[in-house]
């Protein structure tokens, strides 16, 4: 078995989580669960992360004790993670995980032994919600590029990271794809920024400008650590960093980063030059995904239009949510959200074409054909089959690329297939001509159709899959099955997969 570690991003608690959250946990799931069905041993590690400067002031603005208000939107988050469907094995939050502290004073030790780490007074200009320092040039109109606020001047004397050290094997590992980011586009951008020039990085704070609030500096009660220096070894503790050393060196390196857009930066150049200085071996991957806007907009708390994924998730379920964000909103490009655009998707994709096929198929074998099709003979089906199968190849070959979106547009063509194939074989009328030997073949054909379509939907649908898999009396759901033509099934009584939106 090859093993597959994958993360997710952790995303700060300075709030709720919002429907980009929930977009960032079901591409990962996805992925981690199609890794599954091909065999993979796999492990995803998600969290929050607690120890920003960002949090100490939303939890000040909403005068609650800073430690109760990560506990409660970290729970916010892990709820989120539960009932979407986010299939994790370690859930670590920064502020409280003993393993993670020992993680972050571990990599600051050991970068500083590398000589990495130094001190130095250091003026510049900050975005507290960014966390980042900004040089004139990377502001617009003077603004941060994120989140159009002013940054403020900060003069500290700090420790600082010799980013500037790692340029040059940074780019041959981004550029030889020895450490890979996808989409290619995203590769550039971050070759031509260190391209640029790296300037080393500050690694600590003053404990009055943190508030108090964060991991300590090793022999320094003075600094407390930049919040990304510690957040970025959630993926060590995660796969089990210090305490659980056989599992760690069973999972490390990590095989995908799944982030969104705006901490690529974190990712694929200080992350990296972090792990190189500290000794550990480089990610695979960083597998980056696009924004989130509401109805063509720029979700934003003033406009009042950001999407709650709970809301959603109690109005339409997990799957049919899952299924149109996968299926609405572009794996890799920024997307827009709309309910509107949920509801239709339900109502012509998921019951019209998917529901309905798998509907007519099964209630045609439990009530004409007393729940049993068997046969060799396939006849003209064998041609249909064949297109089944192709499609079902591409849609894996997609999802081997990370191109979620399209691999699931293919799986929607193979229920398209079989509706059409239904339809224009019309087996209604062959019954009551008496033509059973055909009208056998064609729902044997359909049957199968239902268990490719039931194998290839589980990353995307769990629910959905494992009860259609289940009316079919077939519940493997390894990849090699959904290319794999069965001659007999026997159907249990089929409950509709999905329910039409008023
Ligand atoms: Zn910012």
């Amino acid at each position: 078995m090859t093993k597959f570690y994958i993360t997710t991003a952790i995303p700060y608690v300075n709030a709720r989580p919002h429907i980009g959250h929930a977009i960032e946990f079901v591409e990962a799931d996805v992925i981690a669960r199609y890794r599954k069905m091909r065999g993979d041993d796999v492990f995803l590690t998600t969290g929050t992360d607690e120890n920003s400067l960002t949090n100490v002031l939303a939890a000040e603005k909403a005068g609650v004790d800073v430690g109760e208000f990560c506990a409660l939107n970290s729970g916010a988050f892990r709820k989120l993670a539960d009932s979407i469907g986010l299939s994790y094995d370690s859930f670590v939050r920064t502020a409280i995980d003993n393993d993670h502290a020992k993680v972050a004073a571990l990599l600051w030790g050991r970068c500083s032994k590398s000589g990495d780490i130094y001190r130095k007074v250091y003026s510049g200009l900050y975005c507290v919600r960014c966390e980042l320092y900004y040089t004139d040039n990377e502001l617009v109109e003077g603004l941060c590029p994120e989140h159009r606020t002013k940054p403020e001047l900060v003069e500290e004397d700090n420790y600082f990271f010799r980013l500037s050290a790692y340029q040059d094997r940074l780019l041959g590992l981004i550029e030889s794809d020895r450490l890979k980011v996808v989409p290619e586009s995203k590769k550039n951008e971050v070759i031509s920024f260190v391209k640029a020039g790296l300037d080393d990085f500050s690694v600590s704070r003053s404990v009055d400008r943190a508030h108090g609030w964060g991991i300590a500096v090793p022999a320094d009660s003075s600094q407390i650590m930049y919040v990304w220096f510690d957040a970025l070894g959630t993926y060590l503790t995660g796969a089990g960093l210090p305490s659980d050393m056989e599992r760690f060196r069973k999972l490390w390196p990590a095989d995908m980063h799944v982030i969104g857009k705006g901490i690529l930066r974190f990712h694929a150049v200080y992350w990296p030059a972090m792990l190189l200085s500290a000794g550990f071996e480089l990610p695979k991957e960083v597998f980056v995904h696009g924004y989130v806007t509401a109805d063509g907009q720029k979700m934003s708390k003033s406009i009042g239009n950001v999407v709650d994924p709970q809301v959603m998730l109690s109005r339409y379920g997990a799957d049919a949510l899952r299924y149109y964000l996968m299926k609405g909103i572009s794996t890799f490009e920024d997307g827009d959200f709309s309910e509107k655009a949920l509801r239709d998707a339900i109502n012509n994709e998921l019951v019209g074409n998917l529901g309905n096929f798998v509907n007519r198929t099964l209630s045609f074998i439990y009530d004409r054909l007393a729940g049993e099709v068997a046969g060799q003979e396939l006849g003209e089906g064998k041609l249909v089959m064949e297109k089944v199968h192709a499609l079902a190849r591409e849609a894996a070959a997609l999802l081997d690329e990370g191109q979620l979106n399209q691999a699931l547009l293919r799986i929607m063509e193979i229920s398209s297939v079989g509706n059409k194939y239904f339809q224009e074989n019309e087996p209604w009328r062959l019954l009551k001509e008496g033509d059973s030997g055909a009208v056998n073949g064609i729902l044997l054909v359909c049957a199968n159709i239902c268990r490719t379509l039931g194998i290839l939907i589980w990353p995307y649908m769990p629910s959905a899959s494992e009860k259609l898999l289940a009316y079919i009396g077939q519940e493997r759901r390894e990849l090699k099955y959904a290319t794999e033509l069965l001659h007999g099934f026997s159907v249990g009584k089929p409950v509709i997969l999905f329910n039409k939106v008023e």
